[in-house]
């Protein structure tokens, strides 16, 4: 017998093999990916009560794990939320999920959400909040033929980025429903990406990426309505040894589109070209040189000690 209402279909399980290989950490005790699952009824799921942060482990090194820990730390306590494990003891989940999956290359997720109530009162005072890490394989915003033609993308024309008087931009959230009607509108434009703007005129930002145009001998990149990234802040500091002026400041639609260069930042893929906006070439329409430097650069210091950490250094 089953309790299915006649007619009804089966939603089968994901199955476990349509996983990606990797280990989550949760309740305590490190577990296959496949089996780390939560509540419907944690607000998480239901509010998008949550935050999270992403730092990726390149050739077995944690890249700028310091300035994730302190965003996400910061983000928790924004949100008011407590996490069950001092900071230490968080990069040790860290580094235990990414040398149990045996990854050399890894996405490195750390959530806290808001959990459930154990009375199911809408006070969000009541709930229990809850943590979860997990180390997936390292994924790229762009795929290799895309890093090397760079990025064809539309400016959602159609929805614009959720004010930041709504929702703090600084906390790392999934208030994605922007985003992703931004993206329907991007594939229904035969774009590959898309960025959104403030509805003034300004671009923000982008599905996990932020975004630099290279004008008249300096970078811009939008000052405010935008996730401080950690690639973001990585690409400043390369400029500014690169001698390359930065301005953080509002970055209009029509600088971008006749910028010399264009590139945006991300955990997920690094620095990365854009060579396309709205069906147009960005100045001829190849990577640029500045760029280029940008991203050796970028990869070069995952080496460097005072950029990097060893994931076994954690556990040391
Ligand atoms: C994560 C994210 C970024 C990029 O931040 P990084 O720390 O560089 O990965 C930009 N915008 C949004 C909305 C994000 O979620």
């Amino acid at each position: 017998m089953s309790n299915r209402p006649e007619g009804a279909a089966v939603q089968q399980d994901v199955p476990a093999l349509s996983f990606p290989p990797g280990i989550a950490y949760m309740d305590g005790a490190f577990v296959p990916i496949s089996e780390a699952k939560i509540s419907v009824l944690d607000w998480g799921l239901l509010r998008s009560d949550a935050t999270y942060d992403v730092v990726h482990v390149w050739q077995g090194r944690f890249f700028r794990l310091d300035k994730h820990l302190d965003r996400f730390l910061s983000s928790v306590g924004k949100l008011r939320m407590t996490l069950p494990l001092e900071r230490d003891a968080l990069a040790r989940v860290l580094a235990g999920c990414v040398t149990r999956s045996g990854m050399e290359n890894a996405y490195v997720e750390m959530i806290c959400t808001r959990g459930v109530s154990p009375t199911f009162s809408r006070d969000p005072r009541d709930a229990i909040n809850r943590f979860i890490a997990f180390a997936i394989p390292f994924g790229w915003i762009a795929d290799e033929e895309q890093r090397r033609r760079g990025l064809d993308v539309a400016i959602a024309r159609d929805v614009e980025r959720i004010s930041p008087r709504s929702v703090d931009p600084t906390v790392k959230n999934y208030h994605w429903l922007d985003l992703v009607a931004g993206l329907f509108e991007a594939y229904e434009r035969k774009a590959e990406n898309v960025m959104l703007t403030d509805g003034a005129g300004n671009v923000t930002e982008g599905p996990g990426f932020n975004i630099f145009a290279l004008t008249g001998g300096r970078v811009i990149t939008p000052d405010i309505g935008v996730l401080e990234g950690i690639t973001r802040g990585a690409a400043i500091d390369l400029c500014a040894e690169l001698a390359m002026p930065v301005d953080i400041a509002p970055l209009p639609v029509a600088t971008l589109k006749a910028a010399e260069e264009v590139f945006i930042t991300s955990t997920a893929g690094g620095i990365m070209p854009v060579t396309r906006i709205d069906a147009a070439a960005v100045a001829d329409g190849k990577p640029g040189a500045f760029t280029a430097r940008l991203a050796e650069l970028y990869w070069a210091k995952h080496q460097d000690p005072t950029w990097s950490t060893a994931v076994e250094d954690l556990l040391a």
